[in-house]
């Protein structure tokens, strides 16, 4: 009898030709012993045709992809003890590709599972896949779990990763499978494979040690290949989402390849808590949510609002210097414009329900564009009075679902800088390109270095998702193009990422830790100027349809907001700081000086405040330094009689006294040139 030989196709092209049985972890031995340490899994792409019917589990994508058969062309990742009996590519995973640290969050999972077993034999597996922060296994135990037993749980898991215990593959007909979970009353296990499986298919299964799950894999080779864990949360959820279904205990951990990454991800997370507007909002004393009020609704205190002021007067400003107009308009229109617009039917499911008055229903505004076009059409147009470019500050209400608010960041009410633009087709590109210069502008002034672009476009294959002729679009999509490639900015295209009614850019910027957020976009439309039937006078003297540009710079000026409390973790640069100078007279004495700082401070346009309780200098200082103010001046005898002033700044502490003339010069200087420094 001959052994049957396989081609394995490796990623620099080599081909070996390997006896049938060779594993993933042959190879990589054959290679370095070194590889075959560092990798993970490996992923297989089969190279031969294949005519089998690939299996699609729609629903659940997540449960889908760990138990059920997946396109059989398709990459897939296998165990490294996997043996390979057909020709195949094949690549091993290592730590390096992202995918890896799944297998391993996964494997966590097992390993979790193995120690529940083991401490509390009596409970019952639900499913335990990785997420995009860790893993978590569902159980069910008539008692649940505390926190202490989380800590038992996990110390038994260090306990498991030590044993070393092989992940080893297996399979049992399915009918034997559903016997055996049947009779050990694991219902949880039954709807998995019920669900996942057609009579007559294998079940798989992994093993370590005396645990058995039922899982496709893949896994790590072996528990002591899960490095670094942590149990993160215990939380109640109902068994498949239903309140008259038994109640689980949702366990949470991570996993990371080494105890490096693992504090790094949890130095990072205590950072973010630090950082969280919400938090911060409180401790600055800068917006609340009232719940007399409603979620969703934002309250600007006095110092947020002074910030918000800044902001918007900033924004106006620039709008004015580049040709744009204000207007304001209504928050309320009537259900007949919200017709016209398209927005009761498409956006009717966004929108706060209909309040009837007595000459008929009127809807909260969830856009300003509609208004904006009512504007355009007061009065009509000619080539010349081309581009119109209307600018409002706009409170818009969305409704969101009553649990899913979130700070400023997830609102039912807010304020979009919102602008639209009305041209001629041939001047799309320039306005686009003033569009983005001013979306830089926004975001180079606010303190952020970096920024990441997008070009959504249509697909044009799939003309029925899209309004608009295809030359339009061509125009519209090369006027983007053309436009990021005259500022030179890089971008990525996402074909048919545009919505219906026009391409798009959308800005992304990145924070102080490296977060993406989405805030700026500039968003063409060739359905509204058609729903309207908007028109201008051309130099042909025929009507023509406008193109019609939305663009919003802070996106909404409530999340713009919640984005530089974080970035700056509340510690605002000196021009946008509520408080700029903080005072501490050292004495009552001293008092009719601070007075007098006070007021040349302000007489310069400075923001200050003065603290003369009568309390130690220290306390004084510290309050300050906890509102994180910009500057302190510390003044007693010494400086009243100089004229000077003790100064400390917030980041670096005490800078010596000078002469108040020079203080109020820098502090100028600062301000006015939005300098980030101190
Ligand atoms: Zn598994
Ligand atoms: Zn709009």
């Amino acid at each position: 009898m001959s052994i049957q030989t396989i081609a394995v196709t490796l990623p620099d092209g080599t081909i070996r030709e390997v006896p049938s049985g060779t594993t993933p972890l042959d190879i990589a031995n054959s290679i370095s012993p070194r590889l075959a340490a560092a990798s993970v899994v490996a992923r297989l792409t089969p190279v031969t045709e294949t005519t089998q019917e690939a299996t699609s589990h729609e629903e659940e994508p997540a449960e889908a992809a760990m138990y059920a058969a997946g396109d059989s062309a398709a990459p897939r990742l296998v165990d490294l003890a996997t043996p390979l009996t057909a020709d195949t590519k094949l690549e091993l995973v290592t730590e390096k590709d992202p995918e890896a640290l799944k297998v391993v969050r996964h494997s966590a999972a097992h390993v979790l599972a193995t120690a529940v077993l083991e401490l509390f034999p009596e409970t019952k597996l639900g499913h335990g896949p990785a997420t995009d922060s860790g893993f978590f296994y569902d159980f069910y135990r008539e008692k649940p779990f505390t926190p202490d037993d989380l800590v038992l749980i996990e110390a038994r898991m260090g306990e498991v990763i030590a044993r070393d215990e092989k992940f080893v593959h297996d399979a049992e007909p399915r009918e034997q499978a559903l016997a055996e979970f049947e009779r050990d009353g694991d219902f949880m296990k039954t709807h998995f494979v019920t669900k996942f499986t057609v009579p007559g298919d294998e079940v798989s299964f992994y093993r370590n040690g005396k645990f058995m799950d039922f899982c496709r894999g893949p896994h790590v080779p072996s528990t002591g290949r899960v490095k670094a864990v942590k149990l993160t949360a215990l939380a109640g959820a109902y068994w498949l989402g239903d309140e008259k279904n038994p109640q689980l205990q949702r366990i949470h951990g991570t996993a990371f390849f080494s105890k490096k990454d693992l504090d790094a991800h949890f130095a990072r997370l205590e950072e973010l808590a630090k950082r969280d507007h919400r938090l911060l909002g409180k401790q600055l004393d800068l917006f609340s949510i009232q719940e007399l009020a409603g979620p969703g609704l934002i309250f600007w205190h006095p110092k947020g609002a002074m910030i918000r002021k800044i902001m918007e007067d900033w924004m106006r400003e620039e709008c004015l210097r580049r040709g744009y107009s204000l207007v304001y308009t209504p928050h309320v229109a009537k259900v007949n414009l919200w017709q016209t617009s398209g927005h009761e039917g498409f956006y009717a499911a966004n929108m706060f329900t209909p309040m009837e008055l007595d000459d008929g229903n009127y809807r909260m505004k969830p856009m300003n564009c509609p208004f904006h076009i009512l504007i355009y059409k007061n009065s009509p147009k000619s080539y010349r009075d081309l581009p119109v470019r209307l600018a409002e500050l706009g409170n818009v209400y969305r409704y969101e679902r009553s649990g899913t608010m979130h700070g400023l960041l997830r609102v039912r009410g807010f304020t979009q800088d919102d602008a639209h633009i009305f041209c001629m087709p041939s001047q799309i590109e320039d306005e686009v390109v003033a569009c983005i210069d001013f979306a830089e502008s926004v975001l180079t002034t606010f303190g952020f270095k970096e920024f990441k672009v997008e070009l959504s476009t249509w697909d044009p294959n799939d003309r029925a998702h899209y309004a608009g002729s295809e030359e339009n679009w061509t125009l519209a999509v090369n006027g983007l193009k053309h436009a990021l490639d005259r500022k030179g900015i890089a971008y990525k295209t996402i074909p048919g990422e545009a919505a219906f009614y026009g391409p798009k850019i959308d800005v992304k910027l990145v924070d102080v830790l490296g977060r993406l957020w989405q805030l700026s976009t500039v968003q063409f439309d060739f359905n509204l100027p058609a729903r309207f039937e908007m028109e201008y006078v051309g130099e042909d003297g025929e009507k023509h349809q406008p193109v019609m540009v939305h663009r919003a710079l802070f996106g909404s000026v409530e999340r713009f907001f919640g984005v530089l409390i974080e970035h700056y973790a509340g510690a605002f640069p000196l021009w946008l700081a509520p408080v700029q100078v903080g005072l501490v007279p050292i004495s009552e004495r001293h008092h009719d000086y601070a007075r007098k700082v006070e007021k040349e401070l302000k007489a310069a346009g400075l923001r200050v405040e003065i603290d003369d309780r009568n309390e130690k200098m220290n306390g004084k200082i510290r309050d300050f330094a906890n509102q994180k103010t910009p500057y302190i001046l510390v003044f007693g005898d010494k400086e009243q009689e100089a004229s000077a002033v003790s100064v400390r700044t917030r980041a670096k502490g005490d800078q010596g006294s000078m002469p108040l003339a020079d203080f109020i010069a820098k502090a100028k200087t600062l301000v006015e040139t939005q300098s980030m420094e101190l």
